[in-house]
């Protein structure tokens, strides 16, 4: 027999449901859950780049420029690929409400940021300095999404730019391209409090913008840097190491979960792992990696 809802539960749900709709969505579908796509290839063989040796950072605005250029100008020919075999990722549960967020018509990053605005809604707001909201190419055919800002970034307004974000930088460039090629976001745009993971219900209020990030980019591949990435797009509860380098779909995207930067400054041997990931996004994006690069 079918079980009614609370009276608080259809409360909560409706204040839920009024606050989307502040936020400008107010569509919503049910059936929607990642979906796996094994990548049954070999791994390619060609050896990390030296180090992932120094950046040059450049600072770039918070709100994304115009491109000068289409992103990945200096590709190289696509490899054809075999198609992938279709699998699904277990799910953890049905979709949360903000998972069943449609797409909202004519969005724009701008929009984006202008519906954040000074955000209050999670209690990071109050510790944070800055928002993050996101970095790099707004026409991007790569997103990578972090997890949360940190101390450098909090103080910046602008994602990866602490010890973590030189070595992204450094893996960006060993793929043959500059951060303004890509787009740089993360999960939360405030900074958990003495860097701790960010919590369900922080998790929870923000990812629709970066789900809506990621629908207006509408990038070509996304790699989730590290766990709360990924299982904040995939909606699972299970370890990166199972589905790392895997491909993966986010609302028909493809998406591949590697370790975070952050983990390979403690791990340093976990680089080759994420350099094989990259190299297959590489492969995907028709992209050569940086040339005078020798294994380390
Ligand atoms: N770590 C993240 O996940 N994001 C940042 O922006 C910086 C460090």
């Amino acid at each position: 027999m079918a079980e009614r809802i609370s009276e608080t539960l259809q409360k909560k749900l409706s204040e839920r449901l009024g606050f989307y709709e502040d936020l400008g969505i107010s569509l919503f579908y049910r059936d929607r859950c990642a979906v796996a796509t094994h990548d049954r290839e070999r791994q390619l063989e060609s050896p990390v780049p030296a180090n992932f040796s120094t950046p040059d950072l450049q600072r770039e605005e918070t709100l994304p420029r115009p491109a000068a250029k289409p992103a990945f100008q200096k590709a190289a020919p696509v490899t054809p690929q075999p198609s992938p075999k279709i699998a699904s990722l277990p799910v953890v549960a049905g979709p949360s409400l903000f998972e069943a967020v449609d797409k909202i018509a004519d969005d724009t990053l701008l929009k984006v940021r202008q519906d954040l605005g000074e955000c209050t809604r999670c209690k990071l707001h109050s510790t944070r300095h800055t928002i993050v909201f996101g970095d790099g190419n707004p026409k991007a055919q790569l997103v990578f999404v972090g997890e949360g800002p940190g101390a450098d970034e909090d103080a910046q307004g602008l994602p990866f730019v602490g010890r973590a974000g030189k070595l992204l930088t450094q893996m960006i460039e060993a793929m043959g391209l500059q951060r303004k090629d890509v787009y740089i976001c993360n999960v939360v745009k405030c900074r958990p409090p003495g860097n701790r993971q960010p919590e369900e219900d922080e998790v929870s209020t923000c990812s629709p913008f970066l789900f809506r990030q990621i629908d207006v980019i509408a990038p070509k591949v996304i790699v989730c840097l590290g766990a709360v990435a990924a299982k904040t797009l995939l909606q699972t509860n299970r370890g990166i190491s199972q589905f790392r380098g895997e491909w993966l779909e986010f609302r028909g995207r493809k998406l591949l979960a590697t370790y975070h930067p952050a983990y390979l400054l403690r791990n340093p041997p976990a680089k080759s792992e994420v350099w094989k990931d990259l190299q297959k996004v590489m492969a995907v994006l028709g992209l050569e990696a940086k040339k005078g690069k020798s294994s380390s």
